[in-house]
């Protein structure tokens, strides 16, 4: 479903990428473990091409993201057929990102109407039915600040949803939240795994991503250093620095 083949991204001389391979199965759950700066934001980032990467490619379902095939040459795409790619990838991230001036249900519509140019009459009740699966069909009239910080990261989820993507990238989704309000939005994450969602989700969540998860990656120094099950990467790795990061978690 995503394939990323030797992906490199620099923010000046600095080199935050340095080659990395990456992929998904329909239906899998990765997720990307390692320390602060190690460059698993950048890889999210680059995967639905909210940064540009300066080398390697990824592709979404065989499509490589950025470019569209002339003949035998490669293309850049227009903005507005980038804007379609990567609607096919969609993104949750550590600080929500809702809009605060529209209502939980226009905040889930606002993608799909304005993105796809779908009609508001048909996007509605299957914003409806994504509220619902996160459980806040209640609120949607409701607006962001009247939402605890785990029921907005759970609109955020439909949000996501509502966009129908092939799969959804998760940035730290629970590291703004109290800790009593982990839970609601993991168990929201879990049920979506169990419904078959193709998930890639950068965490702390060290139970999680042993729970759920069916790959983990170990990103060190702009490199995946490890990568494997979770009993394999979590329980008994095998590169010191993973080692060293299970030791002091
Ligand atoms: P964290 O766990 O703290 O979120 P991370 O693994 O997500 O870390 P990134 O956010 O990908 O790490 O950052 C990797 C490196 O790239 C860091 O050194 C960071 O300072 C740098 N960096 C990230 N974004 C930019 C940017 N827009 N401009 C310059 N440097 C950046
Ligand atoms: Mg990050």
């Amino acid at each position: 479903m995503i394939y990323v083949d030797q992906l490199r991204k620099s923010y000046g001389q600095l080199e935050v990428l340095k080659g990395v391979d990456l992929h998904v199965d329909p239906g899998e759950v990765i997720t990307i473990l390692g320390p602060s700066g190690s460059g698993k934001s950048t890889l999210l980032r680059c995967i639905n091409y909210l940064e540009k990467p300066d080398g390697g490619d990824v592709y979404v379902d065989g499509e490589m993201i950025g470019y569209v095939k002339k003949g035998h040459h490669l293309q850049d795409v227009s903005p507005a057929a980038l804007a379609k790619q990567r609607a096919n990838v969609g993104m949750v991230f550590q600080s929500f990102n809702l809009f605060p001036h529209m209502t939980v249900l226009d905040n889930v519509m606002i993608g799909p109407i304005e993105t796809l140019g779908r009609k508001k009459r048909d996007v509605r009740p299957l914003a409806l039915d994504y509220l619902r699966r996160v459980g806040l069909a209640e609120k949607a009239d409701a607006y962001p600040r009247q939402l605890s910080g785990g029921q907005q990261q759970r609109v955020a989820i439909a949000r996501a949803l509502a966009m129908q993507p092939k799969a959804i990238l998760f940035d730290e989704p629970t590291s703004a939240l109290d800790p009593e309000l982990v839970g609601e939005v993991l168990r929201v994450m879990r049920d979506l795994a169990d419904t078959g969602m193709t998930m890639v989700v950068v965490t702390h969540e060290v139970g999680f991503a042993r729970e759920v998860s069916d790959r983990v990656y170990f990103m060190d120094g702009g490199r995946v250093v490890e990568t494997g099950t979770p009993a394999q990467v979590i329980d008994n790795p095998q590169n010191p620095r993973t080692q060293q990061f299970f030791q002091s978690t």
